[in-house]
């Protein structure tokens, strides 16, 4: 027993043949958003006075165990839960709970969580005994207040906290960093040298144009290509083919032994081998990040679709993914796509 309520047990969706995009690309992860909330307001995120969706807009536990197992049953081989902030949705334990099901039946392989770690120390332990074996969690510097500046309040102690936690727990993590120019720019190298000392893989991610915030992008924006040049003036990096089915090319630092990975969105087109769609707390399914294309699949759950007018449904939006996005960061100009990270699920 745990002290969870998982959401009711929902009837196992018939198996269908894999999703298959325009392209010939199969789509095998699925990233689920279970909210638009968060306990942070990173400033590359979000808006300092963000307007949150009412409880009735946002997906409920059911429906977003219902849509998620649909797509695991279409061969979705991987789900990660992200948000917003995951963790801070009230019952999602009993919906990591209730999707770790397809774990243990061999439909899914892996079932993972990108976390702000606030809350972290908390759950570590019952994400290890759902099956979580990684998790990403986002940390920018190991600076107190730099952190407090960067997240508008956040508290670095309690993510630290969370991480030292989740090792524990057994769980590998990834510690994510966006590289923001003139912010963290000169400490990434003792980011990346701290993660590598506790076991663990480090990301950097180039900032990308989503949603209105106050700060010109341009004034945060930081090539992976000068990062990557920096860090090789004084570290030996060697290329090296770890594949997540992500975004994500690896190196190998010798100096620390450790994995860095590079997301460059902006100045690298990774959309050839794309393999995911993204679902939004709301059930919206966003196949392309850098694109516009939304199809509403809470409507079709809502107007009472059975389970082959929803496997329908989801054909039909997987079938039309872009063929790749259309970033593009300049001055003055409206991001490229109007949602925030948050809300389309990073
Ligand atoms: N709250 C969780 C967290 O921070 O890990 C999960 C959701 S968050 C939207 C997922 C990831 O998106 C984080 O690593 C965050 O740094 C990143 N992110 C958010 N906005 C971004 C942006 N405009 N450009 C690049 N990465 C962004
Ligand atoms: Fe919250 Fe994650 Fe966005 Fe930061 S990046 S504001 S932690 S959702």
């Amino acid at each position: 027993m745990t002290p969870y309520d998982a959401p009711s047990p929902q009837e196992a969706p018939p198996r269908g043949a894999p999703l298959i995009d325009g392209f010939g690309r199969t789509v095998s992860y699925l990233r689920v958003s279970v909210t638009d909330r968060c306990d942070l307001r990173c400033v590359y995120c979000m808006a300092e006075h963000m307007t949150f969706l009412p409880k009735a807009e946002v997906l409920t536990l059911e429906e977003l165990d219902r849509l998620a197992s649909t797509f695991v049953a279409l061969g979705t081989r991987k789900l990660r839960i992200t948000g917003g902030e995951p963790l801070v949705r009230k019952g999602v334990m009993g919906l990591i709970e209730s999707l770790s099901r397809h774990l243990r039946s061999g439909a899914l392989d892996e079932l993972t969580l990108t976390t702000n770690g606030t809350r972290l120390s908390e759950f570590a332990g019952d994400l290890a005994r759902f099956g979580v074996r990684r998790i990403n969690v986002s940390m920018d510097t190991l600076k107190p207040d730099l952190f407090r500046k960067l997240t508008r309040g956040g508290d670095l102690s309690k993510v630290i906290a969370g991480i030292d936690a989740a090792l524990a727990a057994g769980i590998a993590v990834k510690i994510n960093a966006v590289a923001l120019k003139d912010d963290n720019a000169a400490e990434l190298p003792d980011l990346i040298a701290w993660a590598h000392a506790r076991g663990c893989d480090a990301t950097l991610i180039e900032a990308m144009p989503l949603g209105e915030i106050e700060i010109d992008r341009t004034d945060q924006f930081l090539s992976l290509k000068d990062v990557r040049r920096d860090l090789e003036s004084f570290w030996t990096l060697t290329d090296i083919d770890h594949a997540t089915g992500g975004p994500a090319r690896y190196v190998r630092v010798a100096e620390t032994g450790g994995r860095l990975g590079f997301i460059t969105p902006l100045s690298h087109n990774f959309c050839e081998t794309c393999n995911r769609v993204r679902l939004t707390c709301t059930g919206t399914l966003h196949t392309c990040l850098g694109r516009e294309d939304a199809s509403d699949l809470r409507a079709v759950i809502r107007g009472g679709a059975d389970d082959a007018g929803l496997v329908d449904a989801i054909r039909l939006a997987v079938d039309a993914k872009p063929q790749g996005h259309d970033f593009h960061i300049v001055r003055h100009a409206a991001p490229a796509v109007a949602r925030h990270m948050s809300t389309t699920g990073g």
